[in-house]
């Protein structure tokens, strides 16, 4: 240590999380070394739909999702899956969530938040500009719906969202123009929504971009699984199940959906479960010039290497279990009548990952009880856009000391 700050941070999970917390250490001066049991972007940051999209990155636990996913029990196709054999803990995790499904709690998630939408580009540039070699790529997205009766949810929400001090730039599109925006719009979609303002990136390539520039920068990636972490007071030391050792003066736990496993014995309460999502990447025949979102089947489609990647689903699974093709025919059942011109049968790149759910909306960010040893994690829906200026606000919360108060919200031992 100098003064009291460390002058050396062991991170463990090599996503966007963990891997932006390294870069803005390493700014700070401090030598970082990475650790993950699968390499870089092994978790949700590899085949997510990429979008670092503040003005829809909205807190999951509005009261709507309650009624939807009640409804979304008794029916297999639904967008969101819980499994008919639930363990305690997802009961309990449930339970929690659902008591947070207000508007009390989701404005709180939402006001929260307003920092790191505010400055997620900004976070994203900085990287760019300084040696991630990755394209972040300005495009609006366009959500698209069948009639204005359903495009009027989402408006409601982009006013609640303004009312919390979120602008979010809009326009509404008729059927022809919406036509012109996403020429993959099938007929049977006749209104549009575009927001302005947005990014997207090929996550895992970016995230792989990341990694080499930390490395560039001084870091090791070791590939192990992390089994243990406990601190002597003075260092903190992590091992593997093969007893592989590290230590340094701190340590960061990133490690996404599997986050309670190494935090829970350090007084992160707060549980973070793995609500599943697909991707699958399919040729087509128009140009798609930006993403495309279709809110009433919860899919999120966008501009992948002369293709379009398709993500969507949300299931309470284990993060490590097998995938579920039951899953992804769902996403392909009902995107399907939406678009035209997309190669549906020739799918490539299927994907699952785990997004780290808490159940109040907001991630944990920050301190736990043991001197040295921080967490950053639960970020939901939203973990790619927030990873960098998650990583910026809590590299300069461990070098300085000093909570930032952007952070005061996701303290991770609320
Ligand atoms: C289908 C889908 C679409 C999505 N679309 C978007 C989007 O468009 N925009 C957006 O902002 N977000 C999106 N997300 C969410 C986003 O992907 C996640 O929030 C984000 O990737 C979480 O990043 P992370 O670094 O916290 O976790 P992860 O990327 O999961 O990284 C955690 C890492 O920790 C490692 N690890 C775990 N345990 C250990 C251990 N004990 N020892 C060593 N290593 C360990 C894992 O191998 C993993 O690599 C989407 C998610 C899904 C599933």
């Amino acid at each position: 240590m100098v003064g009291n700050w460390p002058r050396s941070v062991i991170v463990v999970g090599a996503g966007i999380v963990g891997l932006s917390t390294a870069w803005f250490l390493q700014e700070r001066g401090v030598e970082v070394k990475v650790v993950d049991r699968g390499g870089v972007a092994a978790g949700a940051s590899w085949g997510n739909a990429g979008w670092v999209a503040p003005g829809l990155a909205i807190p999951l636990n509005e009261p709507a999702v309650l009624r939807y996913g009640l409804r979304s029990l008794l029916n297999a196709d639904a967008p969101l899956h819980v499994p008919a054999s639930l363990d305690a803990g997802l009961w309990a995790f449930l339970a929690r969530f659902a008591a947070n499904c207000r508007w009390r709690s989701w404005m709180r998630a939402v006001r929260a938040n307003l920092p790191l939408n505010e400055e997620c580009v900004e976070a994203y540039e900085v990287l760019a500009a300084n040696g991630v070699s990755a394209p972040v790529i300005a495009a609006p997205i366009t959500a698209a719906f069948r009639t204005a009766r359903h495009a009027e949810s989402l408006l409601r929400e982009l006013r609640r969202l303004e009312a919390a001090g979120q602008r979010v730039d809009h326009t509404v599109l008729d059927a022809r123009r919406l036509a012109e925006h996403v020429p993959l719009a099938g007929p049977a979609l006749g209104v549009g929504v575009r927001i302005d303002g947005q990014r997207y990136v090929d996550p895992g390539a970016f995230v792989h971009a990341l990694g080499k520039a930390v490395m560039s920068r001084g870091a090791t990636v070791y590939a192990f699984e992390v089994d243990e972490v406990r601190t002597d007071g003075r260092k903190v030391i992590v091992r593997s199940g093969k007893g592989t050792v590290l230590s340094a003066d701190a340590v960061v736990l990133a490690t996404g959906a599997w986050l309670p496993r190494l935090a829970r014995q350090w007084g992160v309460r707060v549980p973070v479960r793995a609500g599943r999502g697909y991707s699958f990447t399919v040729p087509v025949d128009h140009p798609v010039p930006g993403p495309i979102y279709l809110p009433d089947v919860r899919v999120a489609c966008t501009p992948y290497r002369n293709g379009l990647r398709v993500a969507g689903t949300m299931e309470f699974r284990d993060p490590d279990a097998p995938q579920v093709p039951a899953r992804l025919e769902a996403i392909v059942a009902s995107a399907q009548p939406l678009l035209r011109g997309v190669h549906w049968d020739e799918r490539t790149d299927v994907w699952v990952g785990p997004r780290p759910i808490t159940p109040d909306g907001r991630p944990l960010i920050g301190a736990t009880k043991a001197p040295g040893i921080y967490v950053a994690g639960g970020h939901g829906m939203w973990g790619l856009a927030h990873g960098p200026i998650t990583g910026r606000l809590l590299a300069e919360h461990i070098t300085t000391g000093k909570q930032p108060t952007a952070l005061a919200d996701f303290a991770p031992l609320r």
